[in-house]
């Protein structure tokens, strides 16, 4: 017996998950259920493998199921454009809700721990092929051991090592500060979604993003959609004249911070690497190309995957439909271009377009018709310009490097 097999341990389960953060942990939650297939979910232990606690937020209508790790929501939403004019809506029966990371852990943790049909497994995934059947995984377990994970499916959410040829490659890049202010300076009611009052990059846009939890207390940020990111001083620096020259929030301390990467692309991201491997999360495009949004989608895509696994198929669909993809490929393009002023563009969708149904559009949630409209609202020219000219550009590769990620303090 070779040393490797003697060090192997093989165990089995319908559905083997690798990765444990927004979308592992989504479909793990879904499929916890004695009527549901048997589960094994791959968890990283401590280390640079686990991103540290982040900020997900999402818009949805009345009570949901993630209701108990919400810390807080809005019903009400505002734009600043770069002239200084702001435009509020109530986007009714929609709110925007956060959720920070760490609780929806929690809350998902503890579903686990009562279904007998998951197991959560502290492991490190390295290898996923396919074998007759099904799937085998091969990972790194407490105490070093190689575990070979068989399965009938897999499905990836690790990170995509680099992003798919596209068009089109820009990025949502940001940082945050959970700030406390001296005296009160936030309206809780109210969640700025972008603020344009903020010096405009030369190529791409920039905005804040405040959303408050107290008075005193709110989360605010800085992201830019361009090629590249920023150095942490830099957006540090962005932040804080931010703070100083537009909120003017006068003495603060910072409690934490957090800090990310998310792909902005019309790339096609392969939802099947094998003939039993699916690709769920960032790595399999659930990040929507023309805002970044990801987390509602991943709920969705969840939702349809462990019904289709219910009904003894395996099926990923995709998780933005084709005419949302054809509509952000022309945005990404006439923004990268310069065709269109961003900050503009964004104003004036939430100052044109009935706040609901704008936010129903960017959820891909719209009927064609409805589509129309929102198109018209936009600078039609060089839209349009834009879109005839794409299907005659090359998707070009990417750089090497990771594309995604998150940085604390
Ligand atoms: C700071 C930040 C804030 C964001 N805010 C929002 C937001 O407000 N709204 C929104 O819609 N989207 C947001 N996003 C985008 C998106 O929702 C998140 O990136 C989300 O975490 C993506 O989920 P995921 O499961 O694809 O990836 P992740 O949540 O990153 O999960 C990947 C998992 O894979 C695991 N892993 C990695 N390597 C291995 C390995 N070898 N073996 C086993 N497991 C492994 C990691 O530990 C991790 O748990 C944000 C992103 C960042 C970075």
């Amino acid at each position: 017996m070779s040393r490797d097999t003697a060090a192997t341990a093989a165990t089995a389960a319908d559905v083997v998950i690798i990765g444990a953060g927004a979308a592992g942990l989504s479909l793990a939650h879904r499929l916890a259920s004695p009527a549901a297939p048997t589960v094994t979910l791959v968890e990283p232990p401590d280390g640079p493998l686990r991103p540290a606690e982040r900020t997900w937020c999402y818009w949805d209508r009345g009570a949901g199921e993630l209701d108990e790790a919400v810390s807080a929501s809005w019903s009400r939403l505002r734009v600043h454009g770069a002239d200084g004019r702001s435009v509020t809506v109530d986007p009714a029966p929609l709110t925007y809700r956060m959720l920070r990371s760490a609780d929806f852990e929690r809350l998902v943790h503890t579903r686990l721990a009562r279904s007998p049909n998951v197991t959560v497994l502290r492991a490190t995934a390295h290898t996923v092929r396919d074998t007759a059947g099904g799937a085998e995984v091969r990972c790194t377990g407490p105490g070093g051991r190689t575990l070979a994970l068989r399965a009938r499916h897999v499905f990836d959410s690790r990170p995509p090592r680099a992003l798919p040829p596209a068009r089109t490659r820009l990025l949502q890049h940001f940082r945050g500060w959970f700030v406390r202010t001296a005296t009160d300076r936030f309206d809780p009611a109210v969640a700025d979604l972008m603020d344009f009052r903020v010096p405009q990059p030369r190529h791409g846009l920039a905005f804040g993003y405040v959303l408050p939890l107290a008075p005193d207390r709110a989360l605010v940020e800085y992201t830019q959609f361009s090629r590249t990111p920023l150095t942490t001083e830099a957006y540090e620096a962005a932040l804080a004249g931010y703070c100083r020259d537009v909120l003017r929030l006068g003495a603060y301390t910072v409690e934490s911070a957090e800090q990310g990467v998310i792909p902005m692309t019309d790339g096609r991201f392969p939802r099947r690497t094998g003939a039993a491997v699916f690709r769920i999360g960032t790595a399999g495009g659930a990040s929507r190309p023309a805002t970044g949004y990801t987390f509602a989608a991943v709920q969705r895509q969840s939702r349809a995957i462990a019904a289709a696994l219910r009904a003894g198929r395996a099926a990923v669909p995709p998780p933005h439909g084709r005419r949302a993809a054809a509509m952000d490929a022309v945005l990404l393009r006439a923004l990268d271009t310069g065709r269109i002023d961003g900050p503009e563009f964004f104003t004036g969708l939430f100052r044109r377009v009935p706040p609901e149904r704008l936010l129903r559009f960017l959820d891909g949630g719209t009927s064609p018709a409805e589509e129309w409209g929102v198109g018209l609202r936009t600078p039609v020219g060089p839209m349009l310009r834009t879109a005839l000219e794409l299907p005659f550009l090359p998707r070009r590769p990417a750089p090497a490097g990771p594309p995604t990620g998150e940085k604390h303090r």
